[in-house]
């Protein structure tokens, strides 16, 4: 007698697949095939965990890299020639344009926040293509970490979409949201890039069109118009950091321009995206009062009352870190002369071991308060969510 078989029939994948993919045909894009999208990504070269080039996302996202040299390697968390901060600025702008990381992800787990969201989902990626010089991402990578994307997106998607339902309605409003759980998508990247080679956001925001009592949210510095295709109605919350051109063109290194970011707002709302604006990170230095007031006064010109009645924005200020200090030292010093001011900052020890560095409690209390009548004059329709 034939024993029953306990794995797969041959012909179908190890990990079944949820959605609606061709392992076969790239999906055609205006966009992510763009010179422009070239010129931050242009994948040549991938080191992947053979279960992540095994899975069906895998697959699909290798078919559409038909070019790229592919190295195996045991654990996308140890990979010495791209982790770590040695190496000089050429080299981590190289190995985030061209580098790409497939991995699975093992953990799944949503956490509390309680502040920008009500809950941190886990995220379908890590690292980042852009190089903001205030970014806390590489901070167990190192500042060259690419993006690493992780395959199991299914495993993702089904593990929020029970958190979702454990959760039930939301009880009450909250500084998140008044009627929906927002559960943040994108912490350790940025959902916008990633979506450039890879379906991993796309899958998310699909999913949260069918959760009435939740909400995605990522904060992006960049606009990928691709983003408009994906219909999100209304269930997932894009949130464009802004903040003063003069600090942007020093600190927020390969992103889409400040006034690019602003502009897409009309855009995404119609598309039908929740539009948030991150006034982040806020940097204290000579003239950030002007500055901050300047670009308020552009969000009220050019943005539609449609934008303005739906916004609301969270005020970030500057954390940073010394480690990060140093490294930005080596190939950035400029961006040090905005975020390192020992007089008006402190140094906190965080359970890691790493020493963050913040703006004092007075210095920050007297700045929000600025920033605040800054909002009430220049942009009083930006309700402020929250402010840290
Ligand atoms: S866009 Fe976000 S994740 Fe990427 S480098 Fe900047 S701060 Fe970091």
């Amino acid at each position: 007698m034939d024993r029953p078989s306990t794995g797969p029939p041959p012909d179908r994948p190890e990990q079944e697949a949820l959605f609606d993919w061709s392992d076969a045909a790239p999906r055609p894009s205006a966009f992510a095939d763009s010179a422009q999208a070239r010129r931050l990504l242009d994948v040549r070269e991938v080191y992947a965990e053979p279960a992540a080039l095994d899975s069906p996302r895998g697959r699909q996202i290798m078919a559409r890299l038909p070019d790229a040299r592919v190295t195996e390697v045991p654990s996308h968390w140890r990979i010495p020639s791209l982790h770590g901060n040695d190496g000089n600025v050429a080299r981590w702008v190289r190995v985030k344009t061209e580098t790409l990381v497939l991995g699975v992800k093992r953990t799944l787990e949503t956490r509390p926040n309680g502040r920008s969201a009500d809950w941190i989902a886990p995220g379908a990626s890590n690292g980042c293509a852009m190089s903001c010089a205030y970014c806390y991402v590489p901070r167990r990578k190192g500042y060259a970490n690419p993006i690493t994307l992780f395959t199991n997106i299914e495993a993702i998607v089904a593990h929020v979409r029970r958190h979702v339902r454990a959760q039930g309605p939301k009880p009450e409003p909250n500084q998140c949201d008044p009627h929906a759980w927002v559960y943040d998508i994108g912490e350790n990247g940025d959902c916008s890039v990633d979506a450039l080679v890879c379906d991993n956001t796309a899958d998310l925001i699909a999913a949260f069109r069918t959760l009435p009592t939740a909400k995605a949210s990522f904060a992006t510095k960049f606009v990928n118009p691709d983003l408009l295709a994906l219909d999100p109605r209304g269930r997932t919350r894009v949130r464009f950091s802004v903040m003063p051109s003069a600090d942007a063109r020093v600190l927020d290194i390969r992103t889409s321009p400040v006034a690019e970011r602003i502009a897409a707002a009309p855009d995404f709302l119609d598309a039908g995206y929740e539009v948030h604006f991150n006034l982040s990170p806020v940097v204290l230095r000579p003239g950030w009062q002007r500055d901050w007031a300047d670009l308020l006064t552009h969000l009220d010109d050019v943005l539609p009352a449609r934008v303005k009645q739906q916004a609301a924005a969270e005020i970030i200020m500057l954390t940073h870190n010394e480690q990060l200090h140093e490294v930005n030292l080596g190939w950035h010093p400029r961006a040090e002369d905005l975020l390192w001011q020992p007089a008006a900052q402190e140094t906190k020890r965080s359970q890691n071991g790493a020493l963050n560095v913040r703006y004092s409690p007075d210095v920050k209390r007297r700045s929000l308060e600025q920033l605040q009548h800054l909002l009430t004059t220049h942009a009083p329709w930006l309700r402020v969510r929250y402010a840290f």
